[in-house]
């Protein structure tokens, strides 16, 4: 029952379940999973209840409903939410209460969606495995002793265990994709600009888009059509009328679209081996379909994770300067001794402040942007990224003037055990092989669900589009899941 927002949609309308009882239900499932899989950092069932009361009220009486009338959503932490804090999972932001909501958090509100909690996620969206937040790791629905992946593990976790059909999150460099891979649920990264980030605390901001997390492209094209769309406050934000996802779902027709293969990522070294099998097999199921397949490369591929891991930092100790005890979070309680004398008070203050509130991943980031933004170093490393980065979004230009639409596999592993990458920051990036070029292009990329490996751990594959073709990402999405079964397998402990 909760793991589609079209099924709850239909038993409210046909009388069988009330928005009331549905949003019980979820608050239920989040009790009994929350223990185990710590997905949320905040629940918020009495105001989740009440807003669904509305909804039930707002039926009876013939009043218009939204698209999304009393299903229940989760938001990742780094959306700002008026009735719930925004902590980043970070100790920095530790019971920060917003004063706005964020444009799409308001846009859910708009069509009667029921905000049920916060999701977990790594601290400030840095991270590919949930387990930096500052308040406890997220565990994989499909095994435990994973990680669900990240930054967004929590808002692809919550999903997969069946406490929410919908979740919104983050994707700097991956962080909806890859956890949606790992947890067996389907993501998109929507264009730069599509989705307005009015609200979404910046981590990069050249990079950061928000999008949507559910079990079918379905769902995933409702969610986005609710959440797309103009902000004037927001300034990378597009004025442009996005085109309506749900009116191009597709079953079995994709005669006319060419599809590039990347043979490199295949190919790449590190690639579990069920996982370039999937993206074969989906390659054949396109195939099938009638679209036309060919190889394609990316030259610069190698160089995507080096380039996105100057200037992800770059820009993130830029906007992470702001958070200092004075202007912006958490203020430490006691500044003295040799501190205060050798700093003075104010720049003491942000020392400990700062120091106290952010957790190791985020420090480390914050040193590697400032060193390459620094001068003498700035060429040598800021720049010299921006510059691979154009080389980057030519690669994509010239395989788009070819194919319409790129598949690859999203991940080179599944999920991963906890802690195995922690203490080893070089093998945790590696993880954003084959996602971060989306970002650096700033093209819209999904993860399909694409079945599961000997150990029965989801396998993700990504198709990439050109700059506003979301539409196709979703057209050739949702005739994949037409043709397969992957996207309806669930976790043994599953339940409705
Ligand atoms: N794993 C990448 C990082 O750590 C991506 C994170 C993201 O997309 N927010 O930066």
């Amino acid at each position: 029952m909760l793991d589609s927002a079209s099924e709850i949609l239909r038993l409210q309308a046909s009388g069988e379940a009330s928005a009331v009882e549905i949003i019980k239900r979820s608050i239920e499932q989040i009790e009994a999973s929350q223990d185990k899989i710590n997905a949320y950092t905040c629940v918020n069932a009495e105001l989740a209840i009440r807003d669904a009361e509305t909804v039930d009220v707002k039926r009876k009486s013939g009043q218009p409903l939204g698209k999304l009338a009393g299903v229940p959503v989760a938001v990742k932490d780094i959306l700002c939410t008026t009735d719930m804090p925004t902590t980043c999972s970070s100790k920095m932001l530790e019971n920060f209460m917003a004063p706005y909501d964020a444009t799409v958090v308001r846009r859910l509100r708009e069509e009667d969606a029921i905000l049920v909690g916060k999701t977990n996620m790594d601290e400030f969206a840095m991270g590919g495995s949930t387990e930096t937040s500052a308040f406890g790791v997220t565990r994989n629905p499909w095994d435990n002793n994973r990680t669900p992946g990240g930054s967004s593990g929590g808002a692809a976790a919550c999903v997969a265990s069946g406490t929410v059909p919908l979740s919104l999150g983050s994707d700097t460099g991956g962080s909806i994709r890859q956890p949606a891979a790992f947890c067996g649920v389907t993501g998109l990264k929507p264009t730069y600009g599509r989705v307005s980030r009015y609200g979404l605390v910046a981590f990069a901001s050249s990079l950061d888009q928000v999008g949507p997390i559910a079990w079918s492209v379905e769902d995933v094209a409702v969610l986005t059509d609710v959440i797309s769309g103009f902000e004037p406050r927001d300034s990378t934000s597009l004025n442009q009328e996005p085109p309506c996802l749900s009116s191009v779902l597709q079953s079995n027709d994709l005669r006319g679209l060419k599809i590039g293969i990347l043979e490199d990522a295949l190919n790449s070294e590190g690639i579990e081996p069920s996982i370039r099998q999937s993206v074969i097999d989906a390659a054949e199921t396109f195939k099938q379909a009638g679209a036309e397949i060919v190889e394609i490369q990316l030259p610069h591929s190698e160089h995507y994770v080096p380039t996105y891991y100057v200037i992800a930092p770059s820009e993130a100790s830029s906007n992470l300067s702001r958070y200092d005890g004075a202007h912006y979070g958490h203020r430490s309680a006691k500044v003295d001794g040799d501190l205060l004398a050798s700093l003075g008070p104010l720049a003491a203050t942000y020392c400990k402040s700062r120091s106290e509130g952010f957790g190791t991943e985020v420090k480390r980031r914050i040193m590697i942007g400032t060193y390459a933004l620094s001068e003498g170093y700035a060429d040598q490393y800021y720049n010299q990224a921006l510059k691979v980065r154009r080389l980057i979004k030519s690669d994509y230009d010239a395989a788009f003037s070819q194919v319409d639409l790129l598949l690859g596999p999203t991940t080179p592993t599944t999920a991963f055990p906890l802690g195995e990458r922690l203490d080893n920051p070089l093998q945790m990036y590696l993880v954003d092989l084959f996602t971060v070029g989306a970002n650096l292009a700033g093209i819209p990329a999904i993860s399909l669900p694409a079945g599961l490996n000997s150990s029965g751990l989801p396998i993700g594959i990504q198709l990439q589009a050109p700059a506003l073709q979301e539409s196709r990402l979703i057209f050739a999405g949702s005739a994949y899941q037409a043709m397969t079964d992957f996207h309806k397998l669930r976790p043994d402990n599953f339940s409705f």
